[in-house]
Formats: C-alpha cells, structure tokens, sequence
C-alpha cells in the first residue's frame, strides 16, 4: 500500500506524473500486476480535455484490452469517416481487419478520462486530484521524489523508486527533466468547440481535406464534425507545423469561418458554440529522452501522435502498454536497466509507420500537391479506403491490394523528400 505518513512524504513503488489516457492507464497496468501505484494529476475528474474526442478502432482495441468493454458499450458509435474534398463526398466504413473492431467511437473526455481513472482506482491506485507535479528531485541522474504542490498550495513529495511520466502535450514537468521536442519533427496544432445539432446521433465521423470560408477563399489546414450522440457535436480544425505560414494562423478566425460553412444538414447555429479551445499535437514519437535511469516517458509527452490522422489517444494507451511491461519487471527486479529497451520497443513497433507519415506529412505541407493528391484520391472509393486504413493505423498484415499499392506509392513519393 502507498504509504501516507504525513503529507509531507508519500512513498509508492511508480509516481505517475499526469492522470491522462497515458497516465491512467498504465497505472492500471502496474497496479493489477501487483504494484503500489499513485499518480498525480493537477485537475480534479471528471476534467474537461481539449480534444476532437474521437475514437478509431484502434483506440476501441487499445479499451478493450484495458478491460473497458462495457464502459466502451455506453459511448455513440460511428461506422466509419464521410470524406468531402470540395464537392464530392465519399462514405468509408471503417474496414474489416483481424483484429481492430469495424467501428469506433466518439466521447467527451470528462467521460472518458473518468471512467479511465476509475478503473485504476478500482485496482487499488492512489490518485492525489488538484495536485501538481512540479520539480523533480534527483540524486545522481536518479529521480528520486516528486514535489507536488496541492490546489491549497500545500507542500508535499512522492517518493518512489521509478516514475511515469504522462503529462501530456506540454509536458511541463518533463521539460525541467531536460526533454525536449525534436524541431524537425511536424507538430499538430488544432481547435475545437461543441455546437448542437439534430444530427449529433450520426453514424460517420467527418472530415473536410480542403475548406473555404464563406466568401470561398482557401482556408489552411483541415476540418472535423465528430457527433457526440449527446445532443452536440464536436467541430474542429487541425494544422500542421509543415504547412507554409503556419504560425502567423488565428485558429480563432479560422473556426469561426469553418463552422460557418458546415454543410446544413448539421444545423449548427455558429454563434451558438461552447468551450471553443485549442491545443498542440505533438507528433512522430518527437521527444528526447524517452526514458532515464528510472522513468519513462508516454503518450503527448514522448510525442505519440500519429501524424498521419492526428489521433493521439490510442497511442497514449499503447505506449502506456509498452512501458508497463518494462516497469513490471523492472520493479520486481529492483532495477532500472531493462527500461533502456523502451526506445528500441517504440521503434521496433511504430518507426517505420511514423517515418513514413512524418515524411509524408512534410509533403503534403505544399498546398498544391495536397489538394491535387486529395482531389485524385476522391475519385476512387477503394483507393480512398485504402488511404483510411493506413491514415488510422489499421493496415492489415501482410498488406493486401490496394492498400498495398497506396502504401508503397506513399512510401515511394515520400523517399523523394529529405529524411526529417
Ligand atoms: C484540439 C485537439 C483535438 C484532438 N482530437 C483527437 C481525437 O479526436 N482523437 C484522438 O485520438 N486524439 C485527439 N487529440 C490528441 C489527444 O487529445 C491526446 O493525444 C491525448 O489526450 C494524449 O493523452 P495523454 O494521457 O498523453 O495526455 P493528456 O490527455 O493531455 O493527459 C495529461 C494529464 O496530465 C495532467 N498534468 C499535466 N501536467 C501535470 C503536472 N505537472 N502535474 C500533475 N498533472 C499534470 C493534465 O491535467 C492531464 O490530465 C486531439 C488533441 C487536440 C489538442
């Protein structure tokens, strides 16, 4: 059990910086293989995240596995992507693989994150909720306690002999620890807002590849309409730090313009939108150090987001997976030196996916060529199933026509481009 003795010193075999997909579930994992776990997490739940709130069939998968099926069961479920590229339209059902579910979901992530942190609670987690982490306290390279500061402003440390560290996008606490973001990596920068609507029960989750505002100028990056089956739907819009003039965007302007464009069938009143936010995205496995003598990093805060898609939360789960494994052993065995394999497992797993999708997201940055890419792909359904599939991380094994064909031509046109 994690021992209180005071607040002024928490002992726990892993401290978990930052209560997130990442964060709570991996001290699920820890806890159920019979490790004394806390975590600290700076929000009280259920907390509202900035997020699209979508759900591939990969995240479905990556809940299951979590044990998470009948909370999964509860949440509005959508059977594939509507694609508009100007004016044509495509309808593509998620695909029949293996092992993914041939639908996926969409939920707030007050629900979600939640429900989450509840299963870890269950496993006998200690969470300390309104608390920060804020300096790490090292003995010779070696993490030795974590100084949380309470929402009161009490003073207390977790003492612990390995530390998760989940702190999502701006990883703050990781930053004072030395990581960074590789520069050269694409980063995602997106915004998003609720708005109701009569059609918040559909059953497609909806992207829009190129957008124009109302008087039909071109509008940078990408759109979405997510409905939530709640009575609201989630609209956003997403960039990419490889666009051209990318900083000098007001994300503000561009989601007002985009949600007054929004095909009618959604009946959004544009003036009528709430919690309108934005946040980063970063992409490609970009940050430096992913593990130190005695933590890991995981989630937005090693840099998990699949660039391809944007899609952040199966990754956090996955790699909360990935690094559990290592910790449960590391753990039982009192030392730290079997967490040196997690880079080697995260590339052995995603790197040459993610070198493909950071190449190609590079590519696509030129605005010409992605709007002459998006406008040949729409006029194939198979071909743009294809692109679905390995966009959502859902190539099946063995590459099968004409997934196979789009995925080696993606291989192919981006071996034009530099290595990133
Ligand atoms: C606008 C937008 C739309 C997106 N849409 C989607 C989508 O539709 N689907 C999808 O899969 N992904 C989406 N993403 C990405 C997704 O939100 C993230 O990839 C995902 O939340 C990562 O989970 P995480 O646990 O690593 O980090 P987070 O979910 O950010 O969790 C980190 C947690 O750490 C806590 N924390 C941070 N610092 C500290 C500290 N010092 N002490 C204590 N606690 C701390 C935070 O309060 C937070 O609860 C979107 C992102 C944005 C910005």
């Amino acid at each position: 059990m994690t021992q209180k003795h005071d607040k002024t010193d928490v002992v726990a075999d892993v401290v978990v910086v930052g209560g997130g997909p990442a964060g709570a579930s991996a001290a699920c994992r820890l806890a159920r293989a019979g490790i004394d776990v806390a975590v600290v997490e700076k929000k009280r739940y259920p907390r509202e995240k900035t997020c699209g709130d979508g759900l591939t069939p990969r995240s479905v998968k990556a809940l299951w596995d979590l044990g998470m099926r009948e909370e999964v069961s509860r949440y509005h479920q959508v059977r594939g992507l509507r694609a508009y590229c100007g004016d044509r339209m495509l309808e593509l059902d998620w695909p029949d693989h293996p092992v993914f579910p041939r639908y996926g979901c969409v939920v707030t992530r007050a629900e979600l994150d939640n429900a989450l942190a509840d299963r870890a609670k269950k496993e006998g987690v200690v969470f300390f909720e309104e608390t920060e982490a804020i300096e790490p306290v090292l003995d010779d390279g070696v993490m030795r306690k974590v100084r949380c500061r309470t929402k009161q402003g009490e003073d207390f440390s977790l003492s612990s002999n390995f530390v998760v560290m989940a702190d999502g996008s701006l990883s703050r606490f990781g930053r004072r620890l030395g990581n960074q973001r590789q520069k050269r990596y694409p980063l995602g920068m997106a915004i998003r807002g609720y708005y109701k609507s009569a059609r918040h029960n559909d059953d497609f989750i909806e992207s829009h590849l190129s957008i124009r505002d109302a008087q039909g100028a071109a509008l940078p990056g990408y759109g979405w309409v997510f409905p939530e089956g709640d009575g609201s739907i989630n609209v956003g819009i997403g960039l990419l730090s490889t666009f051209r003039h990318w900083k000098d965007v007001n994300t503000s302007h561009l989601m007002d313009a985009f949600s007054r464009v929004l095909p009618d069938y959604w009946g959004v009143d544009p003036d009528a939108g709430w919690s309108i936010r934005g946040g980063k995205l970063p992409m490609g496995m970009s940050v430096r150090p992913r593990v130190g003598p005695n933590w890991v990093v995981l989630g937005d805060a090693v840099g998990a987001v699949n660039p391809f898609n944007g899609e952040g939360i199966a990754y956090a789960l996955e790699t909360a997976e990935l690094a559990s494994d290592l910790l449960v052993h590391a753990v039982r065995n009192d030392n730290g030196a079997v967490l040196q394999r997690y880079p080697e497992v995260l590339d052995d797993v995603y790197g040459s996916y993610y070198r493909t999708a950071r190449l190609f997201v590079r590519l696509i940055g030129e605005p010409r060529l992605m709007d002459v890419l998006a406008r040949v792909g729409m006029r194939s359904q198979r071909l743009m199933e294809a692109v679905l599939r390995i966009m959502a991380n859902l190539i099946t094994p063995g590459l099968r026509d004409p997934e196979e064909k789009v995925y080696k031509l993606v291989e192919k046109v981006v071996a034009i481009g530099p290595e990133p």
